[in-house]
């Protein structure tokens, strides 16, 4: 079977392998069956071995995207009498403030500049002032929106000398740059198989302290269908999920940890570094500039400013560029035009560089100058 092949240049999902992709077509099964759930044991091995976790670690597999993850952590692991201490500092730190309210759990929302790396003063008078009151500190380890990678090591330090628990959202990083919960202070990270690993939507996992897991089984019940404990319990009292799984992303996301391992962590992500080096590249020739400086960067997301050029229109080089098989995306940052290209996925510095000759059509098409017109500066 042919299947195209498309370039994503979005945050995720992100472009798979056609093994990957091919993964998916098996006999129907009933996901009850012990041939089933031989393979979400080992997986939930995989998924821990990622980031480095021994056996202080599990990870727990959910049914949904990514936010189902920020849900569960937040809504599960605040015990009573405790405050969620959010730093907020991009959109997806601000989707966890929205979930902490949606549950109406009391919460410290410590609001930073989106564009520099956090100051720790702050997070840790936040600390000092609440001292004993504060469950949790939740940070997102890469914001997706801008590209700002958070100091999730010190934060996590802070947390600790201030006796609360470290949860961080390492969806758009895991299995991508290389973490260790050890090393920097992680008590719970979260994923989805669309990004790093390169599998399918539809599986996502929290991965986290077993005896914290443990401890939660007394704290307040917010939520039945995402309650961390009953999802863990289910895992060990059954080895399967408590509700249906979802079939086919786990036989992708099977093949897509085979192909990881086979990659593996420094390959991987000495290739994402390559792509994003090559989409760099191109901004300098083309003379685009970007939201925040390289330094503050992750490596895996260039949030790119839009030109002060008339003639530029970000849905008519979306759409030249998608006809002829790459994806960029709109940004997330309010009050800024700036569009993303991402350097997720199952792609190469080929694929970018076949990507920069199509995109430079389409500005040529439609009248867009180059080198790219800024106003200031
Ligand atoms: C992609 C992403 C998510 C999950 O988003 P979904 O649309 O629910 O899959 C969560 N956090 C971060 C940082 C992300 O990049």
């Amino acid at each position: 079977m042919q299947i195209k092949r498309n370039v994503l240049l979005n945050p995720g999902p992100s472009t798979t392998t056609d093994t990957v992709k091919m993964a998916q077509v098996v006999p129907d099964i009933c996901p009850r069956e012990k041939e089933f759930q031989s393979i979400m044991g080992p997986m939930r091995e995989d998924l821990v071995k990622i980031v480095h976790g021994q056996d202080d670690y599990t990870s727990v597999l959910f049914c949904g995207s990514g936010t189902i993850c920020i849900d569960v952590a937040l809504n599960s692991l605040l015990d009573k009498d405790k405050m969620a201490l959010v730093i907020n500092n991009g959109s997806y730190s601000q989707r966890a403030v929205d979930v902490c309210r949606a549950y109406g759990l009391p919460l410290i929302e410590l609001k930073q500049p989106i564009d520099t790396k956090p100051d720790l003063s702050p997070i840790e008078k936040a600390l000092k002032d609440n001292e004993g009151s504060v469950g949790y500190v939740y940070v997102t380890y890469h914001e997706t929106g801008t590209g700002l990678l958070n100091p999730v090591k010190e934060i996590g330090a802070l947390a600790h000398k201030y006796g609360a628990f470290l949860i961080t959202d390492t969806t758009s990083a895991f299995a991508m740059i290389p973490i260790n919960v050890y090393e920097e202070n992680i008590d719970f990270c979260m994923a989805s198989a669309q990004k790093g690993i390169q599998g399918m939507t539809g599986l996502s996992f929290v991965i986290g302290k077993k005896d914290i897991i443990e401890r939660s089984k007394d704290f307040p019940v917010r939520s039945y269908y995402c309650n961390l404990f009953m999802q863990y319990d289910f895992f060990n009292r059954t080895g399967e999920m408590h509700f249906t799984p979802p079939v086919q992303a786990i036989y992708a996301a099977k093949q897509a940890l085979v192909e990881y391992w086979n990659e593996g962590e420094d390959n991987k992500w000495k290739r994402h570094q390559r792509v994003m080096n090559a989409i760099h590249e191109g901004e300098d020739k083309l003379g685009f500039k970007e939201y925040l400086s390289r330094d503050a960067q992750s490596g895996l997301v260039s949030a790119v400013l839009y030109p002060d050029d008339p003639n530029w229109n970000f849905d008519k080089i979306h759409d030249y560029c998608y006809e002829r098989g790459f994806t960029i995306y709109p940004g997330k940052i309010e009050q800024q035009g700036t569009f993303r290209l991402c350097a997720l996925g199952a792609i190469d510095e080929n694929d970018i560089k076949d990507f920069w000759k199509v995109f430079e059509e389409a500005l040529d098409k439609n009248g867009v100058q180059v080198p790219a017109e800024y106003s200031e500066g």
